[in-house]
């Protein structure tokens, strides 16, 4: 039986991996790794709000994945114990992207969720992106890129030829976000991607300096900034288009990817020849 973690060492794990008061941050977690918490997903927020005080702002992925029909106030959160616990924290504010919510509390909730539904999942001007350009912060507890969104901001930064292919054939283009003033049609833009070969990122990321390293309670953590990771991904595409596609023959979208840089390659061969 391992020792309960407490608030304080909480708070100092926190502190210590380079968290600080008035930071923007968004969170991808996974709490089991982290040990047993006393207090459990309410005990890490409340912890984290501490941390980052009255002037901060935490950032929760709060994924659905395949809602064709989303209600933001009823729709749990597919991505973890924490990142629910928050979507249902007092004074969270939901985006209504269908399938790629995220939920915030704190300074500029509001703003940073504002308009999700119209802008693609990750694209320019959605949530991820704006807490980038405001200098904000993403923190991997317990989990690895893999789970890093920012890294599909920094696809589009780069502008790679494969943003709008979605990730299997059968996805939706369009879905019904159910709002207090009534029902919204949206069009699936720039689909979030696979996201199975992320790791990619790390040692690049690391040449850069640009990663702290720490534990929180067990969980193995990293802390970085969202302008650091596009600018990451976009030196690394711009090397090799291909650096984030993985090589699963499952992965629709990295195949159908290979495909479509592959036909580009030839062409601009044979253009120069
Ligand atoms: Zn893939």
């Amino acid at each position: 039986m391992t020792a309960l973690i407490t608030r304080d060492e909480l708070a100092e794990d926190l502190s210590r991996i380079g968290l600080e008061r008035g930071d923007a941050v968004v969170l991808h977690s996974s709490l089991r790794s982290m040990g047993r918490v006393d207090g459990g997903p309410e005990t890490v927020i409340a912890t984290l709000r501490d941390v980052l005080g009255p002037n901060g702002l935490l950032v929760a992925p709060t994924y659905t994945y395949w809602t064709q029909h989303f209600d933001p106030s009823i729709e749990p959160s597919l991505t973890g114990r924490i990142t629910e616990a928050i979507r249902l924290s007092p004074g969270a504010v939901r985006s209504w992207h269908p399938t790629h919510s995220v939920a915030a509390i704190g300074n500029g909730a509001a703003a940073l969720c504002a308009g999700h539904h119209l802008v693609g999942a990750v694209s320019r001007g959605s949530p991820l992106d704006r807490l980038a350009a405001r200098g904000g912060k993403v923190l991997l507890l317990g989990v690895g890129h893999v789970a890093n969104s920012t890294i599909h901001v920094g696809e589009v930064h780069a502008n790679v030829p494969y943003l709008d292919i979605p990730f299997s054939a059968d996805s939706f283009r369009a879905a019904t976000v159910i709002t207090p003033s009534g029902d919204v049609q949206v069009e699936i833009v720039q689909p979030s991607g696979c996201s199975r070969a992320f790791g990619a990122i790390e040692h690049a990321l690391r040449r850069r300096d640009a990663i702290g390293d720490g534990l929180i309670g067990m969980a193995v953590s990293q802390l970085m900034r969202g302008r650091d990771v596009i600018e990451a991904v976009i030196d690394l595409l711009q090397a090799d288009p291909t650096a984030l596609l993985c090589t699963d023959p499952d992965s629709y979208r990295c195949a159908q990817a290979r495909v479509r840089l592959e036909h580009r390659r030839f062409a601009r061969r044979d253009a120069v020849r």
